[in-house]
């Protein structure tokens, strides 16, 4: 029985845009876009707290054949994502091809029909040739698992569930975090609140943002020489590169880029936090790199204010008023904001259940064994899948690297296909085990495996401490492997 679409692709964020707009190109017109939200955009969509905004340079996070001349700022504000999503979706015709609203719980492989049956919750279930799961890394919101939290009597808000219409003015606020997310957040609370006590587990380390509006007469000249704005991209892309490179990759052989990009942020706090037991306090005890660092010119500053209080005790429990700290202060507040972050490796590698040849359950799998996805793409075992979110794919510091290798590696897979006139691919073990060998053996050289990490509180590492989420390689290693990677690595039926 024919499969009723080409393609099903999980998740409407910019990963499943980018597969969509690539499997479109290859001339695969029966595509079905599943999005539990209820319209695209992926995290920017769901993410609305105030202070969103991008943290890599905009001309750089956004797709290479797509530019933006219209971003506001050299860093864009979250709704300007979330507009350039909508935009996208328009031009390249994928809007039909979504719906919202749907959960898909589960998919498994249909050996005598050589296609995939994906559940949707509720009962009904589609088929397709192909399944592509693009789910996002950071899609499942963590609500910590804090003693009382649930008898709080005031407001809970998580960053990602952001209520717009309740007022922080004049309110006595918590923010439980310290991650990028907080960075942004708390300078913005700071302004409002009567109050604002933040909860520090693990210091952040945050260097300056070069954050300058653009002026029209600028992205007038974006739009009419989109050159200008590619000179642009290089620049920040390369920037981004350089810190990447050096300070996180090929650590063991510049581990002097890392101590200079700490002694920068070092001197940031220095400017901006005269108090010297408040600067210990958000100074990181982990190496640089360890854990996502991030830009912000007003985070520091905020914790300089009088009504702003930086609390490191932990957090003993939560009551119907108040917080407890484990040295039994208690803070009164109205609303507890939940800046927690996401679970990445207990329930989103991966985001749904999925069951391959002989059974085979890929999240069981990658439990039992390790987490790897050869050239972070497709995994042994599960033909015609394509994984956007695994093990060892993020590449480079924007998300948009990943997306378009991942692009192009679906390119020349797919054309490998059509050239054999086969419809089903499945990558060899033999190939998948040399490529884990590789990115572990190159985690080795990498701040993950070198520097100073016990401390930092990672997501980049799993539940068996290995740094099994970023591909420990240059951009361009993972650009050239996408367009060049043996043919023979895969088979075809
Ligand atoms: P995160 O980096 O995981 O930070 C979560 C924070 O909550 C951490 O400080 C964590 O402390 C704390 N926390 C979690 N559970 C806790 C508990 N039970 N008790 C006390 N503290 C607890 O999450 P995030 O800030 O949402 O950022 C996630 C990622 O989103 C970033 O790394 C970045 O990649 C992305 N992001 C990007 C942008 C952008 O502009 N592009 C903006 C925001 C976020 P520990 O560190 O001790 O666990």
């Amino acid at each position: 029985m024919a499969a009723q679409y080409d393609a099903v692709i999980v998740g409407a964020g910019f990963g499943g845009m980018g597969a969509a707009i690539q499997l479109h190109r290859l001339g695969h017109r029966r595509l079905l876009i599943l999005e539990r939200e209820d319209d695209l955009g992926g995290t920017w969509h769901v993410n609305r707290y105030p202070g969103l905004a991008v943290d890599i340079p905009s001309a750089t996070y956004s797709y290479s054949f797509e530019p933006n001349p219209h971003w506001s700022r050299l860093f864009a504000p979250g709704a300007e994502l979330k507009q350039y999503a909508e935009h996208v979706a328009e031009k390249y015709g994928l809007r039909p091809h979504m719906r919202f609203g749907t959960v898909v719980t589960g998919a498994h492989w249909v050996e005598e029909e050589s296609h995939w049956r994906v559940a949707i919750a509720g009962g009904d279930s589609v088929t397709a040739t192909y399944l592509c799961t693009a789910t996002g890394f950071l899609s499942q919101p963590k609500v910590p698992d804090i003693e009382g939290i649930e008898d709080f009597g005031g407001k809970v808000i998580h960053t990602t569930a952001w209520d717009d219409d309740y007022d922080l003015t004049g309110k006595r606020a918590a923010i439980i975090g310290t991650g990028a997310t907080a960075v942004q957040l708390i300078p913005e609370v700071a302004k409002v609140a009567a109050d604002l006590t933040v909860y520090q587990r693990t210091p952040i380390w945050v260097s300056p943002k070069p954050d300058y509006r653009i002026p029209p007469r600028l992205r007038r000249l974006f739009a009419r020489i989109p050159l200008a704005q590619k000179v642009v991209r290089a620049v920040g892309s390369g920037l981004l590169e350089l810190l990447m490179i050096s300070g996180v990759v090929h650590y063991r052989r510049l581990r002097i880029a890392n101590r200079i990009a700490e002694r920068y942020c070092r001197a940031h706090l220095f400017r901006q936090v005269r108090d010297p037991e408040l600067r210990r306090k958000l100074t990181p005890d982990y190496s640089f790199g360890c854990k996502r660092p991030t830009f912000s010119n007003t985070y520091f500053r905020a914790f300089t204010k009088p009504h702003v209080h930086l609390e490191t005790s932990r957090i003993e429990r939560v009551e119907e008023q108040a917080i407890v700290t484990a040295d039994g202060r208690r803070t009164e507040i109205d609303v507890l904001l939940l800046a927690t972050g996401f679970n990445l490796w207990d329930v989103n590698f991966p985001a749904i259940e999925i069951i391959g040849r002989d059974g085979k359950n890929l999240g069981k799998w990658w439990r039992e064994n390790r987490f790897q996805a050869y050239e972070g793409v497709t995994v042994p075992g599960f033909p015609n899948l394509v994984s956007l979110n695994s093990p060892y794919s993020y590449s480079g510091l924007s998300y948009f690297t990943t997306i378009e290798c991942q692009m192009q590696h679906i390119d020349r897979l797919f054309r490998a296909m059509r050239a054999r006139n086969a419809k089903v691919f499945e990558v060899s073990q033999q190939a998948n085990d040399r490529f884990l060998e590789l990115m572990r053996d190159k985690v080795g050289d990498s701040v993950f495996a070198l520097g100073q990490c016990a401390t930092a509180n990672s997501y980049y590492f799993n539940q068996h401490g290995e740094a099994t989420l970023l591909r420990p390689t240059s951009t361009r290693n993972a650009q050239r492997e996408a367009v060049r990677f043996p043919l023979s690595d895969y088979t075809y039926a």
